[in-house]
């Protein structure tokens, strides 16, 4: 057999980390030169946020990371029902706690400032009694209001801080029903599918049933969904959404003002577990670094929180403002990637293979998912018995890679696809690294020329053992239903 020829999608040398890192672009890591360099610092994934500026904006972005950094996944995030404050002036201001604001719809005050706030949403304006509370961003700035009369909402300050942008607004007692996913999102979808994007974020998912309207607008190219987890029927619908999300997030921003905050931490911990019970990805996201906006260490408390977050078992860890429109990206990015990396020396990844991989759950159990959760589970076992160099998932869809991931193995796993679109996809897996490697007719040579590209690329080497997880190549039966353990002549 001749040589294989496997493309590497992954260029990255430090592989060693294994949870990755998803990363928001926004205005301080647009340039090509920045996003190149974020890249090498060990950004896995590029987040494109959709709730600022034009769909057009998305798209050149997109486009952006796809010249500048081909080996990254891109994550596009629909805002859904979101309410946002009009645009604040360029660096933020500050609103002092105890001072006056008027409230307003976003049509009579088009820019926020300090004494006057614009709401994107009439009926929640309208809406608005005295004594509601009224959340600016992610929390930590709140109004009450104090009179509601015909010349307009007055609110008072009751804990101040800077805000910028178009931070959301939360009125908790929502009297408005919102849905998700809007009109506008599903515009966006289609522009999105369109140029090729593989990941798309739903905000505010309440049922699988909103996920599964996503999947019918998307259409046969459907990208993988992931279900952002921040409401309260979030939280308790989370076993149907994983059923029928590709991943989910723990968006911890509106969660923590939808739900009590110290509730966050343990439903974070539950969303993760579920989450590799239904062999789904999930990112733990928001204020990671928060001080890291302006600073160039962050706090003691946001380190152990990145820690904690590896410990816990998240596939990947997010950065929002952070990235988007913090004072250095790059550094942020090299600065969670040591952080991981020195969390993942105190993984124990045989216990939580022990324990969490054997709770595998395929959602309502169909045959060719019980043959995964099999086959699976014996490469992990036959890997860790026999000290493999690495277990190589050939994959069509990314799926097995998906399946092998849950057990979070001590040693590499190595995707080999001849699909780019997979590739890139299983970017947010945790511990998964990707090849592209050529279509072949015969299950022996998917084997062959994965355990080659695996080779040829340094993942083992003559002597070594390495455990092959493969399907037929026929693509109407993706199924991986062969495992090999192969000693390297
Ligand atoms: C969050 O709320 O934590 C989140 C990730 O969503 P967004 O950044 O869109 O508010």
């Amino acid at each position: 057999m001749s040589s294989a020829k496997a493309k590497t999608i992954a260029t990255r040398e430090a592989k060693n980390r294994r949870t990755r890192i998803v990363a928001t672009i926004g205005p301080a890591s647009d340039s090509p030169e920045v996003l190149r360099k974020m890249a090498d610092a060990g950004m896995d994934v590029a987040r494109i946020p959709l709730a600022h500026g034009s769909i057009e904006d998305a798209i050149a972005r997109v486009k952006r990371v796809r010249e500048t950094a081909p080996e990254v996944g891109i994550l596009a995030d629909l805002p859904g029902p979101k309410i946002r404050a009009s645009e604040f002036p360029k660096g933020g201001v500050v609103l002092a706690t105890g001072s006056e604001v008027v409230l307003g719809s976003s049509e009579e005050i088009k820019e926020s400032s300090a004494n006057a706030i614009g709401v994107s949403n009439p009926d929640i304006v309208a809406g608005l009694e005295e004594d509601d509370l009224v959340a600016i961003g992610d929390g930590g700035v709140s109004l009450r209001v104090i009179s509601v009369t015909g010349k307009g909402i007055k609110a008072v300050v009751r804990a101040g801080g800077k805000v910028q942008g178009r931070p959301g607004v939360t009125v908790p007692t929502s009297r408005v029903q919102l849905v998700t996913p809007t009109k506008e999102d599903l515009e966006r979808l289609h522009a999105l599918v369109e140029v090729g994007v593989e990941m798309v974020a739903i905000s505010f998912v309440r049922s699988a049933a909103d996920v599964e309207s996503v999947r019918r607008a998307a259409g046969p190219e459907a990208p993988l969904l992931c279900a952002k987890i921040e409401t309260p029927q979030g939280v308790l619908e989370i076993d149907r959404i994983l059923e029928t999300a590709d991943m989910v997030m723990v968006a911890r921003g509106d969660m923590g003002v939808r739900l009590p905050l110290e509730d966050v931490p343990h439903i974070q911990k539950q969303i993760i577990r579920s989450g590799v019970r239904y062999g789904r990805p999930v990112i733990t996201a928001t204020q990671m670094l928060e001080s890291m906006i302006t600073s160039l260490v962050p706090t003691r408390a946001e380190v152990t929180d990145v820690a904690n977050a590896v410990l816990d078992g998240s596939s990947a860890v997010m950065l929002s403002a952070e990235t988007a429109v913090g004072v250095d990206p790059v550094n942020v990015i090299a600065t969670m990637s040591k952080i991981v990396e020195r969390s993942e020396e105190n993984f124990d990844y045989i216990t939580w293979g022990n324990e969490l991989g054997a709770q595998q759950i395929s959602g309502p159990s169909s045959a060719p998912e019980r043959i995964t959760a099999a086959i699976t589970s014996a490469a992990w076992r036959a890997a860790v018995e026999q000290d493999a160099k690495a277990i190589i998932a050939c994959t069509s869809s990314g799926a097995t890679a998906r399946a092998i991931s849950r057990f979070r193995p001590p040693m590499p796993i190595l995707a080999t696809t001849p699909y780019q679109r997979t590739a890139h996809q299983l970017t947010v897996s945790w511990g998964v690294d990707s090849l592209v490697v050529q279509k072949v007719k015969s299950t022996d040579d998917v084997v062959w020329f994965a355990v080659q590209a695996a080779v040829d690329n340094g993942y083992a080497r003559s002597g070594d053992v390495v455990v092959v997880l493969a399907g037929s190549p026929d693509e109407a039966n993706p199924i991986a239903d062969t495992l090999r353990i192969v000693r390297i002549a």
